[in-house]
């Protein structure tokens, strides 16, 4: 499919072939499980504030449609392509039906720099984008949340300008929303709260003492910022994190609150006084116990697969870690993969919650959700080490081959139509 070209997508792919043959799917089902369903790529002007008119490119894709309606992020960044929001549309089906969730995945994405617009230009081109799917969305069939560069204020001009198109409040056409406007309390927080009960439960498969362990966290966003708190709460020493501007390292650990507001007054982590600075590069090969990156796709290559320095790689970000770079991970069993899919379906899960509350318009306390979402990740992780032990798989293979299984059946019972 060359309109989904990308080296994202075809990394997507390869992890898909290797399960596929694993599970030894017959080629006759094997492209209908791959390729999406519906792609859309829209234009999307915008009067900027200096008075010209600049056109973005938007992109949604919807895996399939087989268990429900289709479900993921909204992405803001430079780099977005139809390719790598095709490739983490497919990830988030296999998330999906590896956490049981009644969807089937999708990701959309603006080309554009966040960091550059003023919020009224990104006020408009969140609402030219919403009205632009419209024909393609709706609670049933296809809802969106916050992803890179995408937040709670961008999920709430989603819901406003789809409610005023369709003349009512319908806050189950996103997740991820404040929760004034029909957000779940713990969605902020789930994604990197998911990944610190992970790390625990890895921990405790491996006999690692978090009390003692150290922490590398790539990303200081949503996810890597939460994530680095939930760590810090298990007793872990979190000695170095990283944004786009900078990365930053302190071998006693961060002063993780000072970092907070370190990073909302100056909107990155570079420059926090009692740290050094060092690359990016230099970050992900620190030795460390537990290895978290939560920022972009293609981190952990071949290049620095053999270098990384950690006894967990809990994988935040969607698709970090390059099929290559698997290769030589699978030959190191020292290091403990706590595989995407797996790692960071915190988010996908409480935004189900989310929609859940919506549809009934009733709504949880945030132990009730928390607890929940704990209960779905421990089924989760049982299921995908206990298959990688009893099949001798790598997590991943075991984690995917899980979701994918799952996907597979759901088609096969309801066939094929005409
Ligand atoms: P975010 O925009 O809140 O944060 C991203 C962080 O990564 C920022 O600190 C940014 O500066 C940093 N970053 C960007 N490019 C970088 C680079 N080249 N090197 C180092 N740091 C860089 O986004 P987020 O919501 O935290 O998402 C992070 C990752 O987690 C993405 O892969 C996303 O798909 C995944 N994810 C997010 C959620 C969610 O609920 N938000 C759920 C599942 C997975």
């Amino acid at each position: 499919m060359e309109i989904y070209d990308h080296p994202t997508f075809r990394m997507a792919c390869r992890q898909f072939d290797l399960v596929a043959d694993h599970l030894q799917i017959p080629e006759s089902e094997r492209d209908r499980l791959k390729f999406p369903k519906r792609s859309m790529t829209v234009a999307l002007p915008i009067h900027c504030d200096n008075g010209s008119t600049k056109v973005f490119m938007g992109y949604r894709v919807q895996h399939h449609l087989t268990l429900g309606p289709t479900k993921g992020g909204l992405r803001y960044h430079p780099d977005v392509t139809l390719g790598e929001v095709a490739a983490l549309a497919m990830w988030m089906s296999w998330k999906c039906a590896l956490t049981g969730l009644p969807y089937g995945g999708a990701k959309g994405g603006i080309a554009c720099d966040p960091t550059k617009m003023s919020r009224n230009e990104l006020e408009r081109l969140t609402r030219r984008y919403t009205q632009e799917m419209i024909p393609f969305i709706g609670p049933q069939v296809d809802v969106m949340a916050p992803d890179l560069g995408t937040n709670e204020q961008v999920m709430a001009w989603m819901m406003d300008t789809y409610s005023v198109h369709v003349g009512a409040t319908v806050p189950s056409i996103v997740t991820g929303k404040p929760v004034g406007l029909g957000g779940s309390l713990g969605r902020r927080e789930a994604t990197g709260r998911g990944v610190g009960y992970l790390v625990n439960r890895a921990s405790d498969s491996i006999g690692l003492d978090m009390s003692k362990a150290t922490a590398v966290v790539q990303g200081f966003g949503n996810v890597g910022s939460i994530a680095a708190l939930s760590l810090a709460r298990y007793g872990v020493k979190v000695i170095a994190v990283s944004d786009v501007q900078g990365a930053i390292y302190n071998s006693g650990g961060l002063e993780l609150w000072d970092l907070e507001k370190h990073v909302a007054k100056n909107k990155t982590v570079a420059g926090f006084s009692e740290s050094e600075p060092l690359t990016n590069h230099q970050l992900l090969v620190l030795p460390c116990d537990i290895l978290v990156p939560a920022a972009l796709e293609r981190q952990i290559t071949e290049a620095n697969a053999g270098k990384i320095q950690c006894r967990i790689l809990a994988e935040a970000a969607n698709g970090p870690t390059t099929p290559e770079a698997d290769l030589i991970l699978n030959q190191r069993p020292e290091i403990f993969v706590i595989p995407d899919v797996l790692c960071n379906a915190g988010g996908v899960i409480v935004s189900y919650f989310e929609w859940v509350q919506d549809l009934q318009s009733f709504f949880w306390g945030e132990t009730e959700v928390v607890d929940k979402l704990f209960r779905i990740l421990e089924t989760a992780y049982t299921q995908v080490v206990s298959l990688s032990r009893k099949q001798k798989l790598p997590l991943r293979l075991a984690a995917l081959s899980l979701g994918i299984k799952r996907v597979q059946e759901a088609k096969r019972i309801r066939g094929l139509f005409p």
